[in-house]
């Protein structure tokens, strides 16, 4: 097929749709390792997980056999009010690079929450109504999550409680307004409304805080409340298989018009996108049928792969949470306050641990600065205006494009455009103004965090 007849957006039919999630464990030959229970450090069991879960959920969490989890009707439904999402040729950005490079994004904007986490978010507060609960907790760091969530809640009939990141409450007013007209309470933390929060308080005062800190306070006051239970938007498998329609479609997409892509690139923060986007190629890949170039990027001031060490770890600062086995920072590592992005957790989804650390993924560090000059760069020829997150992905798009102009070499790159930066313009008007800074933690610094992990085997 010549290049020409591939359009600048390659639209899925809604019956083309995915109709199952794909659980990319059933396919590792290195399974991820268990989550421990941490009072036992036996491996956590649905029984464990039932007091802070849901338990379809809990079923999703720990399965690592079954390779497809058929998308319930009324998920899919509500799906279709946003999806199928484009897969858009980047001709105007090859244009503007002279690159020889074919760029496709995967475009994850095209929803009021602005991101990609909706696509879980619905399932998560699905389940939680199947099981006839009264609401969830969550917290939301940049507040996309908060955000998708509300939205998925709202559809529902669900109470939906937020604890948000205290700096991202202070900085982004109207993200915390979406969330409440959508009917959420949101609630800076760390927090005086648990026991946890007033503790991390009493440590760390005036503390702007982390994820860490804010999932223990949701799990503390979802534990604590009668018929509630914890949601994550991030980190946990569940999520991840959720977001496997974002490479589902991604593949069919690429399918229709014989395009086998050479470079496939995610930003990483716990790592839903990214595994959701790369699984049915690295199932290609395990299974020895394609290979694929596939890169991780994370930002230089929270480099849990590229710096992280491979262990247990508490998902939480609370340590209240079970154990992972995952590149981490330490759950104590909080990332320097001039971060602007999201990408603030300190550790990363266990099944893209294990695919790093077995060599099937590659992984890299980008600046803030970089990467919003990446964004601007995009967003003046393409007209996306992208969220940082988002924006790490397409600094190592455009690198590797430039790449192939020096080489001459027409590789295919696709990347995640994981969402919209409207409510990131505080950060923008930083960079704009030239007083956006870098910065990179030091060996010391790294070193502080890691000696806080817990010592296990
Ligand atoms: C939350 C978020 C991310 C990072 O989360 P992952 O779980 O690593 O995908 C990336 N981009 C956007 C727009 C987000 O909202």
């Amino acid at each position: 097929m010549t290049e020409k007849t591939i359009p600048y957006k390659i639209y899925l039919e809604e019956s083309e749709m995915p109709t199952a999630w794909y659980n990319l464990r059933a396919d590792m030959i290195n399974k991820p390792a268990p989550l421990l229970n941490p009072d036992t450090l036996k491996p956590m069991t649905a029984e464990d997980l039932a007091p802070v879960f849901c338990e379809e959920l809990i079923k999703q969490e720990l399965d690592d056999q079954t390779p497809y989890f058929e998308i319930p009707k009324e998920i899919h439904d509500f799906y279709k009010m946003y999806r199928p999402a484009p897969l858009v040729r980047a001709y105007c950005l090859e244009e503007k690079l002279q690159t020889p490079a074919k760029i496709y994004y995967k475009f994850e904007g095209n929803n009021t929450s602005g991101s990609h986490k909706l696509n879980s978010a619905i399932a998560q507060a699905y389940y939680a109504k199947k099981q006839g609960l009264k609401g969830v907790t969550t917290e939301t760091g940049a507040g996309q999550w908060g955000t998708a969530l509300s939205m998925a809640c709202s559809y529902l009939g669900l109470d939906c409680k937020v604890f948000m990141v205290k700096c991202s409450y202070e900085q982004k007013p109207f993200r915390r307004e979406v969330m409440r007209t959508y009917g959420a309470s949101v609630t800076p933390s760390p927090s005086m409304e648990t026991e946890v929060g007033r503790k991390i308080l009493e440590k760390h005062p005036g503390t702007t805080g982390s994820l860490g800190c804010a999932i223990s306070e949701a799990v503390e006051a979802a534990t604590n409340l009668d018929g509630y239970r914890y949601v994550l938007g991030s980190v946990l498998n569940q999520v991840l298989l959720h977001q496997t329609i974002i490479g589902l479609e991604t593949k069919a997409a690429l399918d229709k018009y014989d395009i086998i892509p050479d470079i496939i690139i995610g930003c990483a923060g716990g790592g839903s996108n990214l595994g959701g986007l790369i699984a049915p190629f690295m199932r290609e890949k395990i299974r020895g049928e394609k290979d694929y170039r596939i890169i991780a990027v994370e930002p230089a001031s929270c480099p849990s792969l590229t710096r992280g060490t491979y262990a247990y770890d508490y998902c939480d600062t609370g340590m209240v949470c079970p154990l992972s086995k995952m590149y981490t920072l330490g759950s104590n590592y909080i990332p320097a306050a001039n971060h602007a992005g999201g990408l603030r957790y300190h550790g990363m989804n266990p099944i893209l641990s294990q695919l790093y650390h077995d060599g099937l993924m590659e992984a890299v560090s980008v600046k803030q600065t970089e990467v919003f000059a990446a964004a601007q760069e995009f967003a003046r020829v393409e007209g996306i205006l992208p969220a940082p997150e988002s924006s790490h992905a397409i600094k190592v798009a455009l690198d590797e494009a430039k790449k192939c102009k020096e080489t001459g070499e027409a590789k295919t790159i696709v990347f995640g455009l994981t969402g919209t930066g409207y409510f990131d313009m505080y950060a923008y008007q930083k960079f704009n103004d030239g007083t956006l800074t870098d910065y990179i933690p030091t060996d010391e610094e790294i070193e502080k965090g890691l000696s806080g992990l817990p010592q296990i085997g």
